[in-house]
């Protein structure tokens, strides 16, 4: 399926220069939305994943179907002071600024194998400082799951050595 037919750019948003790749005219095609997140299920598969874990927001749009699909756990990245229970956390630099992400200490037990998903790859930044969570807590990282990759920001640079599926490039 071509899927980019269901992305809509939106020119100068968040601010002035960016293409911004609007995915939500991509989640209200239920059928367009239904073959991406089976994309990734069939990829998940020859992983052997134990669980998956989504940076907010829309990686819990596009990780928490997978982890339906799969019956396998989801554990979320979030901004500080979002999750409830004890937490570790990373500074990150990203496309717009920079922040810290969080995740609960008792997400992932030590040798999991993670599959970490994304609604996109730009810098790397984000899918860098989530991969640095899943490290602090022993977690194995298996893959790493996108619907679209901006190849032009170079983000697949920071993930070397690292199994990586994105369903679009621009
Ligand atoms: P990175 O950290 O790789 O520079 O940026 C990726 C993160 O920023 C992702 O979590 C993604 O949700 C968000 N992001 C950056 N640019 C876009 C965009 O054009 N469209 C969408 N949907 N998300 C973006």
């Amino acid at each position: 399926m071509d899927y980019k037919e269901h992305i809509t750019i939106v020119e100068d948003w968040p601010k002035e220069g960016i293409r911004f790749k609007d995915i939500t005219t991509l989640m209200d095609n239920g059928p367009a939305f239904k073959s991406a997140v089976d994309d990734i299920v069939e990829y998940a598969k020859k992983l052997d994943i134990d669980v998956i874990v989504g940076p907010e927001a829309r990686g819990f749009i596009v990780g928490c179907p997978v982890s339906y699909a799969l019956a396998k756990g989801f554990a979320p990245v979030r901004k500080e002071g979002k999750l409830p229970r004890e937490t570790i956390k990373v500074d990150y630099g990203l496309e717009y600024g920079s922040d810290v992400l969080t995740i609960h200490k008792d997400a992932i037990k030590p040798g999991q194998r993670v599959l970490i998903i994304d609604d996109l790859l730009a810098t790397g930044g984000t899918i860098e400082a989530t991969i640095d969570l899943v490290n602090q807590l022993g977690g194995e990282v298996a893959g790493c799951a996108f619907l679209i990759e901006l190849t032009y920001l170079n983000g697949r640079d920071k993930l070397e050595g690292y199994d990586v599926l994105t369903l679009m490039q621009y």
